[in-house]
């Protein structure tokens, strides 16, 4: 392939470093280099043609992460085509509803999603593929192509947001906007020969697909886990068996993956000690996790990021994590946080507000929603819905989402400030605190606590403890204690059941 003109990651790798290991099954062990891997990128992109897709079409891949739709990812980037990864967990009207916004040309999917696939509206075709063979991906015939020639502008993902604050939005990721990621992460995290990245987040989320494509810009491995629910013990045999220095994870994975450990393991060790880092995002992580991967020995570099910034865009390493508790740590480079007041004004340094993110990572737009991509975008970048604040050394806290904010009597705060402080409580293991309507106040802060093992924690005890720590509207006015607090599926907080229990 001529490598002129064309940014394609995946050519420029293959020619620079062949032999290097880019991608090793977790469960059969088996491996493919960068030829390899770039030879059948080369055919999967030719049929990709045999079916119609074209550059600038938008391919849809409705399939678990495996060696398979990692080929599908590099294909559409050797084709132009706009990969559009859909989550394989939607219900069927969910599907419909993504598949006929994003105007897809073509869809691919396996044996367990073809039901599925078969059901989105339109004439849009449906590719079964075979995931098992290693040189013919799709049946159909393999057509010429030229390969695309990318510049910084081009639309290379459209991937959905998580749809907790509504409707799943498709967010509009340029080459630009993936390669800056890359780079800045890179820039944080370090690229080290024999680095092997081990995947076992979804390919359908910014988490799982950062790395898959970065690492062919850096010449790293990826270890696939195959994605079908997520086993805490098997992904810790895999980080071992096959040498993985690096990992992206949830919180709830890794407490889970802490909670597998054998008894060997329980106290000042884990089978994630070898690696160079462990990336945590997606989601707040409890001080305690973190603590506890300081006694474990375990590289934590918390994230905060967003699909609407091509993942990170502030991580904290492992001795700033665990030297300052409950940061993100400061923007990557390039990335710009601006923190906002009520009235759009930026607010001095320790004040919470709005996280507001600009820089090369940031995306062009919600596709098909130009009223979305309007009211996100402010004078100082993308307004994320995040409140926190940033410290005096620049770091970053994230503290609650914006729609998490209590009003009451006209006053604004934050959850996560009177959780702060509560937590300094002596007697109080974890706390969460939200607004429960009042017919005076508008809301009233509540707090939920779980008292430290054989302490009670009286309202008394929490009133004298908040004076003088917080302005007293945000003391907690209602008080209730529990064995647990009432979590999602996805490990956050449920703050409905939260606000039952108090009400
Ligand atoms: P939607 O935008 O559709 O409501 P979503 O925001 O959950 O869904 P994602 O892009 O998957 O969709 O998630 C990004 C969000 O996850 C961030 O805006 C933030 O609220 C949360 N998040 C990510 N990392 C962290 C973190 N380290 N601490 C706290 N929250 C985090
Ligand atoms: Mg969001």
């Amino acid at each position: 392939m001529n490598l002129q003109n064309t940014m394609d990651w995946l050519a420029h790798r293959a020619a620079v470093s062949p032999e290097a290991t880019a991608l090793i099954e977790a469960e059969d062990g088996e491996k493919w280099t960068y030829a390899d891997l770039d030879s059948a990128v080369e055919e999967t992109a030719g049929r990709l043609a045999g079916l119609g897709l074209r550059a600038g079409d938008h391919l849809g891949v409705l399939m678990e992460t495996r060696m398979a739709s990692v080929r599908l990812v590099h294909a559409a980037m050797r084709l132009g085509c706009v990969l559009v990864p859909l989550n394989v967990r939607l219900a069927k009207p969910e599907l419909r509803r993504q598949a006929s916004h994003t105007d897809l040309s073509a869809l691919v999917c396996e044996a367990e999603t073809e039901s599925m696939a078969r059901e989105i509206p339109g004439d849009v075709p449906v590719a079964s593929v075979d995931p098992s063979p290693k040189t013919t991906l799709i049946e159909c015939e393999r057509v010429e192509f030229v390969p695309k020639q990318w510049s910084h502008d081009d639309p290379q993902v459209m991937l959905f947001t998580s749809g907790t604050t509504g409707n799943p939005k498709a967010v509009v990721l340029t080459m630009g906007n993936l390669f800056a990621s890359a780079t800045a992460s890179a820039f944080r995290l370090g690229v080290l020969p024999g680095d092997r990245w081990h995947l076992c987040l979804s390919t359908y989320h910014m988490g799982g697909l950062a790395p898959l494509l970065r690492s062919a810009l850096y010449g790293a491995a990826v270890v696939v886990q195959t994605g079908t629910g997520f086993d805490p013990e098997e992904t810790l045999e895999n980080v071992r068996k096959h040498d993985a220095t690096g990992i992206s994870l949830v919180p709830t994975m890794l407490r889970r993956m802490f909670d597998s450990e054998a008894p060997e393991h329980s106290a000042g060790s884990s089978r994630l000690d070898t690696l160079r880092f462990v990336l945590l995002g997606g989601a707040p992580a409890r001080d305690e996790l973190i603590r506890e991967c300081e006694a474990r020995n375990v590289p934590v570099c918390p994230t905060y990021g967003m699909t609407e910034t091509a993942s990170q865009i502030a991580t904290a390493r492992p001795a700033e994590a665990f030297a300052h508790l409950g940061t993100v740590g400061r923007p990557l480079m390039f990335a710009e946080i601006t923190v906002l007041d009520e009235n759009g004004a930026p607010v001095s340094r320790g004040t919470a507000g709005e996280l507001v993110v600009s820089g090369p990572t940031v995306m062009a737009g919600y596709y098909g929603n130009p009223d979305a991509t309007k009211e996100a975008f402010g004078e100082h970048g993308l307004h994320t819905g995040d409140v926190g604040y940033r410290d005096e050394g620049g770091r970053i806290w994230v503290l609650n989402r914006r729609s998490d904010r209590i009003v009451t009597g006209g006053e604004n705060v934050h959850p996560g400030e009177v959780v702060a402080v509560l937590r300094d409580h002596p007697a109080v293991r974890e706390v969460a605190v939200v607004g429960v309507e009042d017919a005076e106040w508008g809301e009233r802060v509540g707090a939920l606590v779980v008292p430290v093992g054989g302490e009670t924690v009286s309202f008394e005890s929490v009133r004298e403890f908040c004076d003088g720590r917080l302005a007293g509207y945000k003391h907690p006015k209602l008080l209730e204690t529990t064995d647990e607090l009432p979590r999602t599926a996805s490990g956050t907080i449920d703050r409905d059941a939260v606000r039952k229990r108090l009400r």
